[in-house]
């Protein structure tokens, strides 16, 4: 579709939170269609294979209520971000700033990104005040040590959190 906006927002999301699907839906706000790109990030040490993350990312989108002709697309890439953003025919990156610590890096990977690509725009979003201080990292070791995750991931991740600290509780 001529003049469709379409935005990249990239990611490990291992997995989803609060805190980026309120950031997905502000970036409905801004673009026509969204491609959440799952990084495979192996060095990261992910808690779920890819699939299992994009996976989780379907269901979740799919309970968005969207406009007419827009729509969000969850795709594993594993090569250079910005690659993958011109390969969807993206002119826009989505990333989420939460506090200070965030900044810096993200400064930095924006600067070097317009550098690749001046006809890419990243744009930061900030999440609502209640998920901002969200971060997959915590809900991991939170959830690892058996307190409650509920309040940062949707119940459908919640279960799967579960399932998966079980498996790696059993395993000890
Ligand atoms: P990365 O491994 O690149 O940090 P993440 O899956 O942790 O990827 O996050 C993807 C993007 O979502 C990043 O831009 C990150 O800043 C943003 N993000 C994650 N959690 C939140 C949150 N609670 N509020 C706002 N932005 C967030």
């Amino acid at each position: 579709m001529d003049g469709m906006k379409i935005g990249v927002y990239p990611g490990t999301f291992d997995p989803v939170t609060r805190g980026h699907m309120d950031i997905i839906e502000r970036a409905m706000q801004i673009v026509d269609k969204l491609i959440v790109g799952v990084a495979i990030n192996a060095d990261k040490g992910p808690m779920f294979s890819l699939d299992e993350r994009v996976e989780m990312l379907s269901e979740e989108v799919a309970e968005l209520n969207l406009k007419p002709g827009q729509s969000i697309e969850p795709r594993p890439f594993d090569n250079l971000l910005m690659h993958f953003v011109l390969s969807c025919d993206a002119t826009i990156i989505v990333r989420g700033l939460r506090a200070v610590s965030d900044f810096e890096y993200e400064f930095q990977m924006a600067g070097m990104n317009r550098r690749l690509e001046p006809g890419v725009e990243t744009v930061f979003l900030m999440a609502s005040d209640k998920y901002q201080l969200i971060a997959s990292r915590l809900v991991k070791e939170i959830g690892i040590l058996g307190g409650d995750v509920s309040h940062f991931v949707s119940p459908r991740v919640t279960e799967r959190l579960l399932a998966k600290f079980a498996e790696i509780n059993g395993n000890k």
